[in-house]
């Protein structure tokens, strides 16, 4: 089964964008996912074909209107669709690596992506949608959210990877952030690689591995680091 997206934007042309090279683009190619991008004006019902309106309220900007963008997203995406609906949002749940398992390992997504000051709120009641932020700051759209939130998820499908364990010990997904890398050149600008890496020693290497990767993740990221030391107590010293 492939996995499928359904895009909804003002901004239809901004996709697949970078979904459509390298790594996501492939797999677009040979059909592992396939992607349907919507104009969400499309949905528009008066002759200026406007999709906005000044906030209830008052105050800046405009709000993208319910009307419009359900019958948009009902157009895609009928009741019974079993796809999650998420609307990317500053306000959401941000977005992780669980977020992304859980994604690429359902039947695909449904991704509203907001403009101006955001959309209405009873369309998101109505329709059921997951608010996901990535991250906190404000874009001026969710077109670049939607793309990270698909390739995360994307580069997780099975066959999208050529090497399948690169997966495993990636950031995040042992709790951890990675531990460096090192290629040839042996030596370059006087710099040379750890002595453990060439050694040929794998047990060796692996403690290297997870030592420089426990060290990293205390030192930049002191979140991670105590749930990680919360569900695994640290190595006797
Ligand atoms: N007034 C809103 C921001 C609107 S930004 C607020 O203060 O919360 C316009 C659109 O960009 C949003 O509707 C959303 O779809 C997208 N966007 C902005 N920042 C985002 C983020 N951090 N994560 C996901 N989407 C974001």
């Amino acid at each position: 089964m492939t996995f499928r997206a359904s895009v909804l934007t003002l901004y239809p042309d901004m996709f697949p964008g970078t979904l459509g090279q390298a790594l996501a683009g492939k797999a677009l190619a040979d059909g592992l996912w396939s992607l349907e991008v919507t104009q969400i004006r499309d949905f528009a019902t008066d002759r200026h074909r406007s999709v906005d309106d000044t906030p209830a309220g008052g105050g800046a900007g405009m709000v993208l209107r319910a009307d419009i963008l359900a019958r948009a997203i009902d157009h895609v995406s009928p009741a019974d669709d079993p796809r999650p609906r998420l609307l990317m949002s500053p306000r959401g749940r941000p977005f992780d690596q669980a977020m992304a398992r859980d994604l690429a390992a359902g039947p695909g997504a449904v991704i509203v992506c907001g403009r101006f000051e955001g959309v209405d709120e009873r369309v998101i009641e109505a329709r059921g949608l997951t608010e996901v932020s990535i991250g906190d700051y404000v874009l001026s759209g969710g077109e670049v959210a939607a793309q990270i939130v698909l390739d995360a998820a994307i580069r997780l499908l099975p066959g999208v990877m050529g090497n399948q364990v690169s997966g495993e010990t990636e950031s995040f997904e042992t709790g951890l952030l990675e531990h460096p890398h090192y290629t040839r050149p042996a030596e370059w600008e006087g710099r040379s690689i750890p002595e453990v890496l060439t050694s040929g020693n794998h047990a060796r290497i692996e403690a290297w591995r997870r030592e420089r990767a426990e060290a990293l993740t205390r030192e930049r990221r002191p979140d991670l680091w105590a749930a990680y030391t919360a569900k695994k107590p640290p190595p006797e010293r």
